[in-house]
């Protein structure tokens, strides 16, 4: 019998290529778009904001989704749902963009003021609009969906409205959520004032229902009430539910969820990193010409105004700028790094504190380390392909992309052992000559020094190291194997209920 195929809506707040700030963006495009290949039907939800450019895409109006009237709190709001089909793909996804002027349209930002970095003050209303639009388009185009795919708290309150305010509702109280968690310390908290714009029934309005600490948190009403949660790796899905700090102050509620709590590892889109095909890069490079790889190096030295050399290596860091990427260890023990035989790149933005000291140490060791500090994806595929090793040290991390590109383009990672890193990243064994990166435990910058200084050793044997390069290259983080999980998961949610 022919596997069963699916219908998903797919709720999202970004989707590449219109709009993105982060990992959300991209898995919210490739995983619809391999779901489709697979042959389910997925149509994602997604809010148009000022800058998605209409006649770049064709995105055009739907008759029966324009001037859509409901009430957010006592406003009245028209909205409308626009359309259009994920560009350049070889099956049809169809988005529908959430149209509103004074929500959506007339902001340039996603989630916070440009300007002056503060949350928008209205997100509770924004993203309540989200989340009851999806009502709204599932009754006026009679399309049906077997689950409604909710990711991060700009979705919370759909598995909510589903439970509570739909509970009898004939054509609703059927559908069901997976709720997939990108990054559990974001959760959408706003002043308990903003219950009443939510539109849930009071009996909710406490620390029992949506609300912690007493503010209204949409990650918890997504959490509470979803049919089945994720979230994008293994070992992320148990941190979340037994680690205090990581939990953060969710963990007793996902700990209660635990079996209905699953972890999927994201993949990547090898279209677009590739070294084989990579568009961005000097020299295109396989496994079977790694010489090519050192063309690469050179590119990237001389973009960042460095001089290299074969027994020099050059170690990537791209990330946004803050604390939990673990900026604060290499912080901590720059001086030190810049003691020891190699050369640094640097790209990222994100806090000024950040700013102002990697900028003072570019100048200070300028022939060592170097920094582009803004956004540009440009440059992260040159130094993907350009560097010998990636370091990334992160506090947390749910699933983390950059170690699986550099794995991929054969860029040695050097990770702290947490997260969806410790998932795709295996230590490199001396004694078994096993391994694909390199490992800390402890958020501790001494650690990160020593296994940093192991590299080094390591990479001085040009065999050993050629050998860990080539088994990352030879990776598989493609997004069909992790599409067919969230079928399985799917197959989950509609069996048991
Ligand atoms: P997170 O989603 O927590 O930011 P991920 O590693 O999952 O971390 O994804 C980050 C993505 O954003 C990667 O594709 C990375 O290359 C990209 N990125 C981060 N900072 C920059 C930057 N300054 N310039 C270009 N790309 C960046």
């Amino acid at each position: 019998m022919a596997a069963k195929k699916y219908k998903i809506l797919f709720v999202t707040s970004e989707v590449v290529p219109f709009i993105k700030t982060g990992g959300l963006a991209d898995v919210s495009s490739a995983l619809p778009q391999m779901l489709a290949e697979l042959g389910h039907e997925v149509r994602i939800v997604v809010p148009k904001y000022g800058i998605v450019d209409d006649r770049k895409y064709k995105i055009h109006e739907v008759v029966r989704l324009k001037d859509i009237q409901i009430k957010i709190g006592d406003k009245d709001v028209t909205f409308s749902l626009k359309s259009c089909f994920l560009p350049g793909q070889r099956v049809r996804v169809q988005i529908y963009f959430l149209d509103n002027e004074k929500y959506f349209k007339s902001r340039s930002s996603l989630y916070a003021d440009p300007l002056t970095g503060k949350d928008y003050p209205d997100n509770d209303e924004r993203f309540t609009l989200l989340s009851k639009s999806v009502f709204e388009l599932i009754s006026k185009l009679g399309w049906e969906p077997d689950i409604i795919h909710c990711n991060d708290w700009q979705t919370g309150l759909i598995p909510a409205y589903l439970k509570t305010s739909y509970k009898n509702d004939p054509l609703f109280s059927k559908f069901k959520t997976l709720f997939t968690i990108h990054n559990l310390a974001y959760q959408g908290e706003f002043k308990t004032s903003s219950f009443k714009n939510l539109g849930l029934d009071e009996n909710l309005n406490n620390d029992n229902g949506i609300l912690k600490n007493g503010k209204v948190n949409l990650m918890k009403s997504g959490l509470l009430y979803a049919d089945v949660i994720n979230t994008v790796s293994k070992t992320y899905a148990e941190e979340i539910r037994t680690d205090n700090d990581i939990g953060a102050g969710l963990k007793d509620i996902l700990s209660k969820r635990k079996k209905d709590l699953y972890g999927i590892v994201n993949g990547i889109d090898y279209k677009v990193w590739n070294p084989e095909k990579d568009k961005h890069i000097k020299k295109k490079y396989s496994v079977k010409n790694l010489q090519a790889k050192y063309l690469n190096k050179e590119e990237l030295a001389e973009k960042f105004n460095l001089k290299a050399s074969i027994n020099t290596p050059i170690i990537g860091i791209i990330a946004r700028m803050f604390d939990s990427k673990g900026f604060d260890l290499i912080k901590d023990v720059f001086t030190d790094l810049m003691k020891l035989d190699i050369q640094m790149v640097l790209l990222g933005i994100g806090d000024q504190k950040y700013h102002t000291f990697f900028n003072k140490m570019s100048s200070k060791y300028s022939k060592k380390f170097a920094c582009y500090l803004g956004f540009n994806d440009e440059l992260a595929h040159i130094i993907e392909s350009g560097s010998d090793m990636f370091l990334m040290p992160s506090q947390y991390e749910p699933c983390g992309l950059n170690q699986m590109y550099s794995l991929v383009y054969g860029t040695v990672p050097i990770v702290r052992e947490i997260g969806g890193l410790a998932d795709t990243v295996v230590n490199y064994d001396e004694k078994k000559d096993t391994g694909n990166g390199f490992m800390f435990k402890n958020y501790d910058s001494k650690e990160m020094l020593k296994e940093i200084k192991r590299a080094l050793k390591i990479y001085k044997n040009k065999e050993a190291w050629q050998k860990i390069m080539k088994t990352g290259m030879k990776s598989d983080f493609s997004w069909k194997s992790s599409a067919k999980q969230y079928v399985d998961l799917y197959k989950i949610i509609l069996n048991n209920n």
